[in-house]
């Protein structure tokens, strides 16, 4: 399939800016159309998996599932997002049987759903053919299991429709033993092995690590030129960094190249085959260069920039030793980039609700991020997969010193609270150092309680604690007062201390290394 395509339909249907683990893989299979067993946890994003690579493919898919009203929510949402999509159920009024049977007669209709009855009636099959049938995909696949506990026989009839329809079959499942899954492939695939999908999230060989930035072009060509000769993909935030990073690393002595989708489609395939082709080639790239590239030995994928979202990061570094040998992701953060992600979801102009989870998936990634713990434990969690240490990532290398930050977290709370969420975070610094600026003088901030509490700590360590404040999201800088730092809903209980705060003494700078107010 085209890569493009589908990254393009995933954002412009789906509104999604990346696969969730296991789905890309998943799709590309099904659009190929190659018979497909995926075993994906609840809430992995299993109905992506078949509604994508529906329309790629020509033809109708028919999606078999269990569920009236399962099947009626999907219909709601696809036509929502654009997409012709019925269901054929015993729920449908006659009006809505006639208005879905004149658009399949007009191959309009991308997907149908079926209920499983459906399959008893003797016309079905040919109907499907008629209506131009050219794949199969089933939800709940296990439902087809004897002995399970959700057994429906009507799904015994599925092997027969797919032999006489003589198109690929899609199957999908949340149960993952054994046994279920040889039932699965004896009764839908008649015996036939489908690629079957299986892996569960993690990617044990990928380390994972993630470092201050403080000065990005160094930190990036000092990690590349340890990693000279084998393969490797720098992601960066914009399309004129990708230029300028490209630029350095290759006045550094390394072989590199920029791709971003602003360069011409003939630019773009020619940088796609250098790095499927050559040795040691690095990729300096905006997120569009992804999907389409399949080389097994990338051994390392740098973050110049942090990502805008735990699936972001997954999928990025994922593209990382896909051929199972020790791989390697290490991704630079900043409070500069933890700004730059908000004020792009804020002034991205969805809907509230999308922002709402768009800055829920940012700070599951800062989460991770400013994690005292295994950073894989912390990954896998968010896809609730359970895990323990890994032993593979920059915590578990050397365990990160950690200690109670209640106290200097509250104070700048107790800071913002006081200024009536009004200011950055210079000024709150200032207040709780306790420096009479004229800034301060002129609002009467040197007359607050919280004035002067913090002499313990030096502008650089309180820097530190107000972005592990911003990463842990007990503060956050609101667009509309010019980035003001304003309380979210976790400060209220560290206010009241309810709730103590862990913070990494070691992204803390030593004292007395930072005077300067200049960040
Ligand atoms: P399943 O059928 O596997 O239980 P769903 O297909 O219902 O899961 O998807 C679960 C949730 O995950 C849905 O809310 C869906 O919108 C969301 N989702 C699926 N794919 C993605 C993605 N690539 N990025 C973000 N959210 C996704
Ligand atoms: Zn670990």
């Amino acid at each position: 399939m085209s890569g493009d395509a589908g990254s393009t339909l995933l954002r412009e249907v789906w509104g999604f800016d990346s696969f969730r683990p296991g789905q890309e893989e998943i799709v590309r299979a099904v659009a190929e159309g190659r018979d497909v067993l995926a075993v994906m946890p609840t809430g992995g994003g299993k109905s992506l998996c078949y509604q994508l690579p529906a329309l790629l493919r020509d033809g109708l898919t028919v999606v078999i599932s269990p569920l009236i009203a399962l099947m009626r929510d999907q219909v709601r949402a696809l036509t929502a997002a654009g997409v012709e999509a019925g269901a054929y159920t015993s729920a449908n009024t006659d009006e809505e049987n006639e208005a879905l049977r004149e658009g399949l007669r007009e191959g309009r209709i991308r997907l149908l759903y079926l209920a499983p009855e459906r399959l008893a009636s003797s016309g079905t099959a040919a109907a499907l053919k008629r209506w131009g049938a050219t794949a199969i995909a089933v939800d709940e696949a296990h439902c087809v299991a004897q002995w399970g506990h959700d057994f429906r026989p009507d799904y015994l009839r599925i092997g027969q429709l797919r032999a006489e329809l003589g198109v690929p079959l899609a199957a999908f499942t949340a149960t993952a033993d054994e046994e279920t899954r040889d039932e699965i492939i004896e009764r839908l695939f008649g015996g036939r092995e489908p690629l079957v999908f299986l892996r569960g999230f993690d990617r044990p060989n990928i380390h994972l690590g993630f470092t201050l930035k403080d000065s990005p072009r160094k930190q990036v060509i000092d990690y590349a030129k340890r990693r000279k000769g084998r393969a490797g993909i720098v992601y960066c935030g914009t399309r004129s960094k990708t230029e300028v990073l490209a630029q350095a690393l290759r006045e550094a002595g390394l072989s590199a190249i920029a791709y971003h989708a602003g360069l011409e489609p003939d630019a773009r395939r020619l940088a796609e085959e250098r790095f499927q082709r050559e040795d040691g080639l690095i990729v300096v790239a905006t997120v569009a260069f992804g999907m389409g590239v399949d080389k097994p030995d990338i051994r390392w994928v740098m973050h110049a920039d942090l990502p805008k979202s735990v699936e972001s990061y997954y999928q990025e570094i994922g593209r990382a030793g896909r051929d199972g040998l020790p791989a390697e992701a290490l991704t630079l953060y900043g409070p500069e980039d933890i700004r730059l992600r908000r004020s792009q979801i804020d002034e991205g102009g969805a809907p509230e609700a999308r922002k709402l989870a768009d800055h829920g998936r940012l700070n599951a990634l800062l989460g991770i991020a400013e994690a005292v713990g295994c950073r894989r434990v912390a990954l896998l969690g968010y896809f609730d997969e359970q895990a323990g240490p890994c032993g593979a990532c920059d915590n578990c290398d050397q365990p990160a010193d950690v200690f109670d930050a209640t106290t200097p977290a509250r104070m700048v709370l107790s800071a913002v609270r006081r200024t009536e969420e009004w200011f950055g975070a210079q000024h709150l610094i200032d207040i709780v150092m306790g420096i009479e600026t004229e800034k301060v003088i002129a609002r009467s901030h040197n007359q607050l309680p919280t004035f002067g509490v913090g002499q313990e700590w030096d502008r650089k360590q309180w820097q530190a604690i107000v972005r592990q404040m911003l990463g842990q999201d007990l503060l956050r800088p609101d667009p509309s007062r010019h980035g003001a730092l304003r309380l979210t809903q976790l400060a209220g209980p560290v206010l009241r201390g309810e709730q103590t705060v862990t913070m990494r003494r070691d992204v803390l700078p030593p004292k007395g290394r930072g005077t300067t107010r200049d960040e």
